[in-house]
């Protein structure tokens, strides 16, 4: 047997660190040996965890052992024996991972309670009913979590007694009544599994600590890893503590509290609590809590001992603590601090005021914010005129900001199945569980009746980004009727009715309200400055229109990266010129109807040349196959027919000849001018008509012409040569007046790029086709199963979302190192969806891009992201 320490005690596990301790037990340890008031207790590793899972559910030899001794110790330092009759020690058992997960695993709390010892607390505490509540809820947790046997079963029982008693509350509930429930839960626990609760602590320890361990694995928190993107921990590790009670009567209470507001980061001690109440009561919704300043009045010595530790708290860890505390007969205890969860906003409030007040450097804020969370701020408001002239119909608490207008649903499968459809929905719960985090997901907003600002949906809502009115209690939902009344005005809502949520002010609205586009302003710009003053990389957007442009630019883009022109080919008259291109029989009516076009185009590339004064506009020519652009259904067909007066046999026969079974791999890209240069042409005197006309208008415009597509040199040199002969045609010069280049899309092409490189200026990664080209994945048709392959870890994330670094990234290095070995000034772009990727823009930095380019909305997050790269690679 080796001696490996698979048990650590709070008092030995300074130093040890998350991976091996996860959060709690290595918080908890840190805790303990700055003195404060913690109980004791002890941790069982991860690697446990990894070791009992790859063994089959099977643990190491020598961890009984371990745990039997620091029980030992627990029982000395606590003064009381596990399983002793008269004054028990009682446990909690709780998961706790590197990375939190709020309740997506499992806890068990009054471990080591049986029908001796219950009595033994009862004669203690001189307070029966505490005793009795406190075996009632070990049983149902036992029952739920470690026997698996569905919360119902239990929570009937619990409600018909309430029912029969006529009260509303389970502290109404007397000592007798809880007796009643113990009995009856027992007996479901016979009924449905044959089995009595077990009576031996020992036992009960162990299939709890089973159960933590098999909870790693449980579909949510599966999930939950999925969602935010977890991924190469050992396990959860599960921490053993003496319990502490908030629930013995009225100087005992619970809560929890952050060091500062989580929804908008204001330095605010912040936090909700319950007398005679034990710590589910609080985040579970099911009991609307107090405000923590209320302590202040009630026990202004624990409230200033409270401030105290938390504030020495948060000095310890230099950011926003989310601690839970619990008051035993008037005494302290800390069960728990870690780094709060917080909105976006609350995200760089909070990073902007600690270096304001001296805590932190500037780059070490810019570490503090997730680059992903700033999409939440970038999320639409309610319009505050149309707002003014709406009616709130409903006032809850503001749980997670920004605006939600969509359709009510009662339930998570709805949500999810709704938004599918793509409907946008609204999902109103009574409260919502841990089992509802793919409804919530999916929801623009979530509304509850029940729960405070620290219940699961405001926890959850937060860390989503989503908007979320929690702890309305004037609304009663009846989700199995799909009806949500609200008390006093006669309002029901029902199944897909409108509704609007403010997540900032807590409102409820009827119908729809006009939603606002956000803008970035205060500490968020304060931020995006310091990243500016770090990055490297230049951030583009990827727009088609001045007004997309214009968004970007407000965002802080240098630039576009990508205008794709054939966008501008569905507006109004545009479609009939190009289907008329298209149908054309020779090259000159060809011609004619790209005269037409021509004026279009280049009214629209003065506009984005104007958004981007100084800046440059990078243009790319026509890319995808002719077909998209005809119709498909017999009555568009028939339509298109009379509008242009030719047959519909004339579509058909040109629908069947452009035909492919591959079209992503047809007749597309550079391709097209390659065979038809006329288009290429048109497009090009467009583009620098537009230049030498905007000019004169006083715009700085800096034209860039990028060709799609290319897999081999000569491709590029036939669309060059046409580039070459128009800027000449208008007095232009190459690299002073307008540039030239590629996008990087066939893996040929970042073979060949030193063949490429000396004729081009620039080169940009069109990332969506090279990843499709590269591992062979359909870019419109994998989603089906890439989901799975990200599951079983063949891919880490989904390759479209994330640049997949081993192989496409490979090909992108081989492509920067080749190009730039024969032409150093090229500069190096990426425009695929993963230049608003934060991981895939840290990898653009590393690889010694110029720029990333990426949707408007996204171009915060890369300028995070960006200086972050930096930042990283000092460390
Ligand atoms: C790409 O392929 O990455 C790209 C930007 O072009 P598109 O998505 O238009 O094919
Ligand atoms: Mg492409």
């Amino acid at each position: 047997m080796s001696d490996k320490k698979y048990v650590y005690s709070f008092k030995e596990g300074q130093g040890v660190g998350k991976d091996i301790l996860g959060g709690k037990g290595s918080n908890m340890a840190d805790m303990v040996a700055s003195g404060l008031p913690v109980p004791p207790g002890f941790t069982l590793t991860t690697e446990v965890c990894k070791a009992y899972h790859d063994a089959g559910k099977k643990y190491p030899e020598e961890l009984q052992g371990q745990i039997d001794r620091e029980i030992e110790k627990v029982e000395e330092e606590f003064g009381k024996k596990f399983g002793d009759a008269n004054d028990p020690l009682l446990v909690s058992v709780r998961s706790g991972a590197a990375v939190s997960m709020p309740g997506m695993m499992d806890t068990i709390l009054n471990l080591g309670l049986n029908d001796q010892s219950v009595e033994g607390l009862a004669t203690k505490s001189e307070n029966p009913r505490f005793a009795w509540d406190s075996y009632r809820r070990l049983i149902q947790m036992f029952g739920n979590v470690v026997l698996e046997m569905g919360g119902h079963n239990f929570e009937e029982i619990l409600e018909n007694v309430k029912d029969t008693k006529g009260v509303k509350f389970d502290t109404d509930l007397t000592y007798d009544d809880l007796k009643e429930i113990v009995k009856r839960y027992r007996e479901k626990i016979k009924e449905i599994k044959g089995i009595d609760f077990p009576q031996d602590p020992r036992e009960q320890l162990k299939m709890a600590v089973d159960a933590v361990f098999n909870s790693w694995n449980n579909a949510r928190a599966n999930k939950y890893r999925e969602l935010n993107n977890i991924r190469g921990l050992l396990g959860t590790a599960v921490n053993v503590q003496a319990m502490v009670f908030g629930n013995l009567g009225d100087s005992s209470g619970t809560g929890v509290c952050f060091t500062r507001n989580p929804s908008t980061g204001e330095n605010k001690f912040y936090g909700e609590y319950l007398m005679n109440a034990q710590g589910e009561d609080v985040v579970a919704g099911i009991r609307t809590p107090k405000k923590v300043s209320e302590l202040q009045d009630q026990n202004p010595e624990i409230y200033d001992k409270l401030v105290g530790i938390c504030k020495k708290l948060e000095e310890n860890y230099k950011d926003m603590q989310d601690i839970e505390f619990t008051i035993q007969d008037g005494r302290l205890f800390i069960l728990q601090t870690r780094n709060g969860k917080r909105t976006g906003s609350a995200a760089v409030n909070i990073a902007v005021d600690l270096v304001e007040e001296g805590v932190l450097t500037k780059e070490q804020a810019l570490m503090k914010v997730e680059a992903e969370q700033l999409d939440q701020l970038l999320h639409k408001t309610l319009d505050p005129v149309a707002k003014t002239q709406a009616e709130v119909v409903a006032q809850g608490l503001p749980a997670s900001p920004g605006a939600a207008v969509g359709q009510v649903v009662f339930n998570a499968k709805d949500a999810h199945d709704k938004a599918q459809e793509g409907l946008n929905v609204i999902l109103v719960r009574t409260e919502t569980s841990p089992e509802d985090i793919e409804g919530m997901h999916a929801a623009k907003g979530i509304l509850t009746a029940r729960g405070g600002m620290t219940s699961h949906a405001a926890v959850v809502a937060r860390g989503m980004g989503t908007c979320c009115v929690a702890g309305c209690s004037e609304i009663s939902v009846d989700e199995k009727a799909g009806t949500c009344t609200i008390a006093g005005k006669g309002i029901v809502i029902k199944e897909g009715d409108d509704i609007t949520l403010d997540g900032s002010t807590g409102e409820v609205y009827l119908g729809k309200i006009t939603t606002k586009d956000p803008e970035m302003s205060g500490s968020f710009a304060k931020l995006m400055n310091w990243a500016d003053e770090v990055r490297k990389l230049k951030v583009k957007a990827n727009a088609d229109t001045p007004h997309d442009a214009k968004v970007a630019r407000d965002f802080g883009a240098e630039g576009i990266g990508l205008c794709r022109t054939e966008h501008m080919f569905f507006e109004g008259d545009r479609i009939k010129a190009v289907r008329e291109m298209i149908l054309a029989d020779d090259l000159d009516g060809r011609k004619n109807a790209l005269a037409k076009l021509k004026p279009m185009q280049k009214d629209d590339f003065k506009g984005l040349y104007k958004a981007m004064d100084g800046y440059p506009v990078i243009v790319r020519l026509l890319d995808p196959p002719l077909h998209e652009f005809l119709p498909k259904e017999d009555k568009d067909i028939a339509e298109m027919a009379s509008e242009m007066s030719v047959t519909e046999d004339k579509i058909r026969g040109k629908i069947s000849d452009l035909h492919e079974f591959n079209p992503m791999l047809g007749f597309r890209g550079c391709r097209l001018g390659v065979k038809y240069p006329e288009i290429s042409e048109m497009q090009i005197e467009a583009i620098l008509e537009a230049s030498v006309e905007s000019t004169k208008e006083g715009v700085k415009a800096l034209p860039w012409v990028e060709v799609p597509l290319v897999g081999n040199v000569k491709e590029f040199m036939a669309i060059k040569k046409i580039a070459d002969e128009v800027g000449a045609k208008l007095g232009l010069e190459q690299g002073k007046d307008y540039w030239v280049g590629t996008m990087i899309e066939v893996p040929r092409a970042a073979i060949t790029a030193d063949e490429i490189a000396p004729e081009v200026d620039f080169m940009s990664f069109g990332t969506n086709d090279l990843t499709q080209m590269s591992c062979g994945l359909s870019r419109d048709d994998a989603g089906s199963f890439l989901k799975d392959y990200v599951l079983a870890g063949i891919y880490d994330k989904d390759p479209f979302q994330s640049i997949d670094q081993e192989g496409v990234g490979k090909l992108m290095e081989i492509c920067v190192e080749k190009a730039r070995k024969v032409n150093p000034d090229i500069e190096f772009g990426i425009c695929g969806e993963h230049g608003g990727d934060p991981d895939s823009v840290k990898f653009c930095h590393r690889t010694g891009l110029n720029d990333v380019s990426c949707s408007p909305f996204r171009v915060p997050i890369a300028r995070l992201a960006a200086a972050q790269a930096v930042l990283e690679e000092k460390k």
